[in-house]
This record gives structure tokens, C-alpha cells and sequence, in this order.
């Protein structure tokens, strides 16, 4: 079976971990986790990193970062992993699902314009499968007086007219679960482009202690300042992090290697099924985060799935609609309705592709892929 996803290890991520280990310094903001930030700001124009468990507990800091009062309002789109929504709902917040557009599948700026309220604080947009969100949601949030915060997931690597993805919104989110391009396993970065939530996110990252301004000789002892929570990396999952950015150029060749495989082996292929492929946008770097197929319909995508399957190949689908979901209708609601995402839900296929996949591998997937249908 090839499967949707294996993780890549990077050659001297063992080495690194060891390192770890004979410092005895496993907790977080460590060597390691120094390392990591400096490579993550530098591919983000020197910004903020912090470095988290997860990119949900990131999206958690910023939203404890934006003070949520009942009834307060974040706009989020349908088509999305949970946490984005999650994160803002656990700390209070009404959640405002937008629909997502259909070229791009992020979150759809005429919407948008036209569920922000005054009681919007935040639009939490996601760069989906690396695919730039629309400028227009930065000029939105600028017009109303709102904060932007991206989760950008899928983005690390991704650029939109040589700008990197991340560093528009005043804060952005990053993940390394296994999934994900780069991984230590589980963890996660937030990416403070806006200088003046660094001293609160360190402290609310601290347990609400002012223990970074201490650790910098900025106070004599540090204290309980704030509320907050404990967002810190271990140390010791920072050394796989760091291993594997120092791979990331081998890591993306390989990612870039199987898309165009993908790209070039299957558009005879699709043309013919009626399907259509992800394309990256125009001007735009892609992170090669993932290769996306819209079948014609649901039950051709149920037939595709189970053919794919029965001759070894793993290929998934993507999102079921927030705004649909259990928790999604106790949370919020989708005013305009969200027909693109409940549409693009039932039709997505994402084949594998994953950071260590190997050539026979993604010539496989393409053959088995093109042998549907014909
Ligand atoms: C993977 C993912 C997350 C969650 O990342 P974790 O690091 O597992 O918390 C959030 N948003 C999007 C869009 C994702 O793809």
C-alpha cells in the first residue's frame, strides 16, 4: 500500500535529538529551539517566532492575545481544519463562517465584506494547500479596523509575488504535525509580523509570567503578570525541527518532484474525466503542501477512492464543512450559507504526497490515477 502520508526523516535528526539529551536540556526555549526560530523568522523577513506544541495552540495564543468579550465576532472560512475555528470558539468567540471561493478555495473576500460587523474582531483566513489568500482580505481588515491572522498551515515555503506567506496578517500560524511538510512530530510556531503583541504573546506563552523579559535581564525576578497558558515546544522536539529545516531544500525538491509528476502525468487524464486540478496561483511560489483533485461528482469521487484503494494506493478527500459540523452549528453560523465548501467537500481527492515519497512511488500513484475511468 502506498500510504497518504509517511514522515520524512531528515539524516541527522537522530544526532540532534541525542545532542539534546547530553545537554540535559529538554524543556522548551532551548539551543534547539533557537536554532528553529532563527531559520523560521529569517524565511519570514525577520519576524517573531514563537515556537508551540501545535499550530491549534498557536491559533489558541493569538486568540488569547485578541481578549475576547462574549459576543465578539472572528470570521473564519467553512473549508478548514477545525482548530481554526476551535481556537477562537474555546476562548469565547462567536465563530462567522465565510464561504470559500472557487478558484482558490480560500476564504472568499465578498463574503467577507459583507459579514463583518462591529462586533468582528478578528478574520482568521487560511493559505489553503499554500494557495495565497486574497489581498483583499489584508484591505478589509485595514478598512475595519480588524486584525488579520493566518493560519498558514499549509504554507511554510509558499510566497505570493516573491512575499512569504505569513507575513501579512499581524499574526500567523504554522504546523509541523506529521502531516504537514516540515514535522518534529508534533508542533507548531506563531509568527508575530506585528511587533507590539511580542511582550504579551512571551507571557502568555509563559504561563503568564514575565519569565522571557527575566531570562533577557530585563527584571530582576519573574512573576505572575497575566493569564495564560504553558505554549512551549520542548527543546528536545525542537532538535527535529531544526534537523529537518536544515533539510527543507531537499525536503521541497522532492515534494515539487512528485506535484509535477502529478501535473504532467494526469492533465490527458483529466481533461478526459471532466475533473479538475489545483493549480498553484499566478505569481505565486507553491509549497507543494498538496496535490488536489476535483472529481466531476461525489459518487465518481466514491468510485475513484474505492479503485484507487483496491490497488494499493491511498488517496484521502478533505474537509467536511465547519459550519456544517456539530460543533460548528453550536458555535456559530454561516449567514450567507456556504455552498462552494459543501460542493468542493463532497468533489476534493488529495493524493499522496508526502516529504520522503519516492519516485516509483508517485510514478505508481499516477498510473494507478489515470487507469480510472478508462
Ligand atoms: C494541520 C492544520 C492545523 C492544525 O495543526 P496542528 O499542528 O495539528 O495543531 C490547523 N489548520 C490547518 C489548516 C491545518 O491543516
Amino acid at each position: 500500500m502506498i500510504p497518504f502520508n509517511r514522515a520524512a526523516v531528515a539524516p541527522h535528526q537522530l544526532e540532534l535529538v541525542g545532542e539534546s539529551f547530553t545537554t540535559a536540556n529538554l524543556s522548551g526555549d532551548g539551543p534547539f529551539t533557537k536554532m528553529a526560530t532563527q531559520t523560521l523568522s529569517e524565511l519570514h523577513g525577520g519576524a517573531t517566532v514563537l515556537l508551540t506544541p501545535s499550530c491549534t495552540a498557536a491559533l489558541e495564543l493569538s486568540a488569547l492575545l485578541l481578549d475576547l468579550a462574549s459576543g465578539d465576532e472572528v470570521i473564519v472560512p467553512s473549508f478548514t481544519f477545525s482548530s481554526t475555528a476551535a481556537a477562537f470558539a474555546l476562548m469565547g468567540a462567536t465563530i462567522v463562517f465565510a464561504d470559500v471561493e472557487a478558484e482558490t478555495l480560500n476564504i472568499d473576500p465578498e463574503q467577507v465584506a459583507q459579514l463583518i460587523t462591529t462586533r468582528t474582531r478578528a478574520i482568521a483566513p487560511v493559505n489553503y494547500g499554500g494557495t495565497p489568500v486574497s489581498a483583499k482580505i489584508r484591505a478589509l481588515a485595514d478598512e475595519h479596523g480588524v486584525l488579520m491572522i493566518e493560519d498558514n498551515a499549509h504554507g511554510l515555503f509558499a510566497a505570493a509575488d516573491g512575499r512569504p506567506l505569513g507575513t501579512i496578517g499581524e499574526l500567523s500560524t504554522l504546523s509541523f504535525h506529521q502531516t504537514k511538510n516540515i514535522t518534529c512530530g508534533e508542533g507548531g510556531a506563531l509568527v508575530i509580523n506585528d511587533p507590539s503583541f511580542i511582550e504579551r504573546a512571551e507571557i502568555l506563552r509563559e504561563k503568564g509570567t514575565d519569565r522571557a523579559r527575566f531570562f533577557r535581564g530585563m527584571v530582576d525576578k519573574y512573576s505572575w503578570v497575566d493569564v495564560g497558558s504553558s505554549y512551549l515546544l520542548a527543546d528536545v522536539n525542537a532538535a527535529i525541527l531544526a534537523a529537518q529545516l536544515d533539510h527543507a531544500d531537499e525536503i521541497q525538491a522532492r515534494r515539487a518532484a512528485a506535484w509535477n509528476h502529478y501535473h504532467d502525468a494526469l492533465g490527458s487524464w483529466a481533461t478526459e474525466m471532466g475533473a479538475g486540478m489545483l493549480e498553484p496561483a499566478a505569481g505565486a511560489t507553491p509549497s507543494y503542501h498538496l496535490f488536489g483533485l476535483l472529481m466531476p461528482d461525489h459518487a465518481t469521487r466514491t468510485d475513484f477512492l474505492a479503485h484507487t484503494k483496491s490497488e494499493g494506493v491511498l488517496a484521502v478527500f478533505h474537509y467536511v464543512p465547519l459550519h456544517s459540523a456539530a460543533a460548528g452549528r453550536r458555535v456559530g453560523s454561516a449567514p450567507l450559507g456556504c455552498p462552494v465548501s459543501s460542493d468542493v467537500s463532497d468533489r476534493l481527492v488529495r493524493l499522496p504526497l508526502f516529504s520522503d515519497i519516492k519516485v516509483e512511488e508517485y510514478e505508481r500513484v499516477a498510473e494507478v490515477v489515470a487507469t480510472f475511468g478508462r
